[in-house]
């Protein structure tokens, strides 16, 4: 199955760059510059365009950087665990952020908060490695987009299953919870993860890329 990127809202740690079989490397500034581009220079320099040059492209994007910013793609590479680095946190983060906006900020009550707070707290998945969030400004950020807080928001973390900055994810409801979560990772939550109810019918057709 082919990869595909989440989003193409998102630039990508890459930059949206594209070496060419000529040994030219194209940068654009977004994803639609950057396919004009290789077909502009293709052009030029009579190098054939091929109907499947958007998915080559987004294949060798997805090689490049975190799976979790793809979907599709092999069991394999999609299992592979990878650092969870600022920019995948803010990447995934953003994402989630989206699709809950997207959902009419679609939020479960500040009690259910807690509760999912609590159980990410104590979880293994509960990662430090992308260390000093907040001095980084990403936790204030995520305050702008939604300002509630729970009990255990000085032990949540990045859900290191999904990128997700924790502080963000337990106020979601199963709207964007689903949307934002590729079936890929289901397999690297914790067994008594809170979103693994929310996500027992996430298949194909539940996945926002498709
Ligand atoms: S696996 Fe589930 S419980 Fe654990 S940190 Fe991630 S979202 Fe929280």
């Amino acid at each position: 199955m082919p990869e595909h990127l989440r989003s193409k809202f998102i630039t990508p740690p890459t930059g949206w760059s594209y070496p060419e079989p000529d040994g030219t490397y194209i940068r654009a500034a977004h994803w639609g510059q950057l396919i004009e581009m290789i077909k502009q220079h293709r052009k030029v320099n009579n190098i054939p365009v091929s109907p499947e040059l958007e998915q080559e492209v987004e294949s060798w994007i997805c090689s490049q950087i975190s799976p979790e910013l793809c979907t599709g793609g092999s069991s394999a590479q999609q299992g592979k665990p990878r650092p969870v680095t600022v920019w995948t946190v803010t990447a995934a983060t953003k994402i989630a952020l989206y699709a809950w906006r997207n959902e009419n900020r679609m939020s479960v009550s500040l009690l259910e908060a807690g509760r999912r707070a609590a159980i990410c707290a104590v979880c293994s998945q509960n990662s430090t490695n992308a260390a000093c969030l907040s001095c980084r400004g990403l936790v204030s950020w995520v305050r702008g987009w939604m300002p509630r807080t729970t009990p255990s928001d000085s032990n949540l973390y990045v859900c290191n299953a999904t990128g997700i900055m924790n502080i963000a994810a337990v106020h979601m409801g199963q709207g964007p919870i689903r949307s934002s979560t590729p079936k890929e990772v289901i397999g690297r939550f914790a067994k008594d993860c809170w979103k693994l109810p929310l996500l027992e019918k996430v298949d194909a057709k539940t996945n926002p890329a498709k």
